[in-house]
């Protein structure tokens, strides 16, 4: 158990152990985009190709 949990770097929301130090699989993809420079700079959505491929057939990630 932590005791000074810090919040996502990303959302600032309170980070979850399983995604540490980020909240949710969704900020880790958007640091990881952050690392792979502008090329898939799509402001809150997940980055990698096969997210992108899988909004291309539909499969939408909400909120
Ligand atoms: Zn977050």
């Amino acid at each position: 158990m932590p005791k000074t949990p810090r919040p996502c770097p990303i959302c600032r929301k309170p980070r979850s152990e399983d995604f540490a130090p980020f909240c949710s699989q969704r900020c880790r993809d958007r640091d990881l985009a952050q690392w792979f420079g502008d090329g898939y700079s799509v402001a809150g959505r997940p980055a990698l190709p096969e997210e992108i491929a899988a909004e291309v057939t539909g499969a939408h990630e909400q909120d």
